[in-house]
């Protein structure tokens, strides 16, 4: 069945005011930004960054692939100059973090496999949902305007009407609930200037959905992270708070195994 919700909430955990000038010089210093960042990234990394528009990022506006090689960050084609920029600096932000440790490896168990369809918009989410905020925090040290990435998200997931979420759900059952109550929470850890309520309003219809925003927030609270360790705990701890240990697994950093 072809439902549109999926897609776009996953915009919501992949991986966005303007300066509505034309002023050519305005273009060239965030350009130059942008350039001192990757370089910056680029450093720290000792390996090259390769920055692609593709469509392969399918509705989300951005991701970063940290291997061996090069970092691989993939843009949504298309995004407006100001957006590409704070999407792109977001990005460069994941690239800074994949120097020092700081990402997630998860992936589906052999029961997860059978229901891609589901389990890898979850697996996204939650592995991004509390690094997103440490890329953001790099993105704003060097000036940048993370929330005008999130604001984009927001925007595009209120779109969704109370019937497409009906269907969503409707369709998807339990991992439909999963999904949207992490993605309001994740993005409640970003920073935004607007209420969670105006996001949360979306998916009133279905009260499962924000039965789950609420819990993950009762049970979490809203906290951060700071090493690859701390990382892979929290994120630990909030798959198994959605009781997915059966369908997603996560390597912890300092043994290698995937738990
Ligand atoms: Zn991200």
């Amino acid at each position: 069945m072809k439902n549109p919700l999926p897609t776009a909430i996953i915009a919501i955990f992949v991986s966005f005011s303007i300066f509505w000038t034309s002023s050519l010089l305005c273009a060239a210093r965030g350009k130059e930004s942008l350039d001192s960042f990757k370089a910056d990234a680029e450093r720290a990394l000792g390996i090259p960054v390769r920055i692609v528009e593709t469509d392969q990022t399918g509705t989300a506006m951005g991701q970063t692939f940290c291997e061996t090689q090069e970092v691989l960050i993939q843009i949504q084609p298309g995004l407006e100059t100001e957006l590409h920029k704070q999407v792109l600096a977001h990005e460069l932000g994941h690239a800074i973090l994949c120097a020092t440790g700081i990402r997630t490896y998860l992936k589906p168990t052999q029961r997860g496999s059978a229901l891609s369809a589901t389990i890898l918009p979850l697996i996204a989410e939650i592995g991004s949902c509390y690094i997103d905020p440490l890329a953001d925090a790099e993105a704003k040290r060097r000036g940048f305007s993370p929330d005008v990435a999130v604001s984009e998200l927001v925007r595009r997931t209120k779109k969704h009407t109370p019937e497409e979420v009906h269907t969503f759900v409707a369709t998807f059952g339990d991992r439909a609930i999963d999904f949207s109550g992490v993605a309001l929470y994740c993005t409640e850890l970003r920073p935004h200037s607007f209420p969670m309520r105006d996001l949360s309003e979306t998916f009133s219809v279905e009260p499962r959905i924000n039965e789950k925003f609420q819990n993950l927030k009762k049970v979490l609270g809203m906290p951060g992270c700071s090493d690859a360790t701390s990382c892979f705990l929290l994120t630990k701890h909030l798959r198994d708070t959605l009781s997915l240990q059966d369908l997603i697994l996560i390597k912890n950093p300092q043994s290698g195994s995937y738990q």
